[in-house]
């Protein structure tokens, strides 16, 4: 069975949460998109340059701390607004989304580029305040050069950037479903998303 769920939203909405959650659920494969471009941004930051970061990324790299900070994730906003580090991750996308037992994959351009056809597209957002909030309590406590403030200015930030680029813009596909989770705790919007997708598949 192949069937692809799509969700996107911005930085720290819970689609990670909500995305690993239904990935159990249903027992399909999970990609976090972001990881891609988090590790272009991790490898800018080391001196490479974008195109080559994205053109040689390879799964094995798709993990670490470190690719959590809020350095990293700057720096991987700025190298996805380059039309050419978004054509070199297209194809392992599209692929991941492709296989067989079903993939749920979450970030900025899923339902509106990389799967058009995904059975699903959820939408999730939530304010910027909760979001920076949520940001905060994952980031590293021991940092004391993190604020609400700080984190609140990063994610502002980010969506702009990812809402403003002309190329896969952040933007809610025509047919998503969107869901504001500001006043939902994660296991609501689990259970919300999960009866959707459910009677999807039903269908
Ligand atoms: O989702 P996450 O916060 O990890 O994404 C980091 C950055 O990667 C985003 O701010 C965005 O600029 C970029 N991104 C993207 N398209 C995706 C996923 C992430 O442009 N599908």
């Amino acid at each position: 069975m192949k069937f692809t769920i799509a969700i996107d939203g911005p930085a720290a909405a819970g689609k990670g949460t909500i995305s690993r959650a239904v990935a159990e659920h249903f027992n399909m494969a999970y990609l976090d998109t972001g990881l891609l471009y988090r590790v272009v941004g991790a490898k800018v930051l080391a001196g490479e340059t974008p195109v080559d970061a994205a053109k040689t990324i390879h799964p094995g790299e798709l993990q670490g701390a470190y690719l959590r900070s809020s350095e990293v994730a700057q720096a991987a906003s700025r190298a996805a607004v380059l039309p050419d580090v978004r054509m070199a991750l297209i194809e392992f996308q599209r692929d991941f989304a492709r296989r067989e037992g079903g993939a749920v994959l979450d970030g900025r351009d899923i339902g509106t580029v990389i799967c058009p056809q995904a059975d699903v597209k959820l939408f999730i957002t939530a304010t910027p305040g909760i979001r920076a909030m949520r940001r905060l309590k994952e980031l590293d406590r021991q940092r004391s050069d993190l604020s609400y403030s700080k984190v609140l200015n990063d994610v502002i930030d980010r969506d702009k950037r990812d809402r403003e680029r002309k190329l896969a813009p952040l933007i809610a596909a025509e047919d998503a479903i969107t869901i504001d989770t500001s006043s939902l705790n994660a296991s609501v919007a689990i259970s919300h998303v999960i009866e959707i997708i459910q009677k999807r598949m039903d269908l």
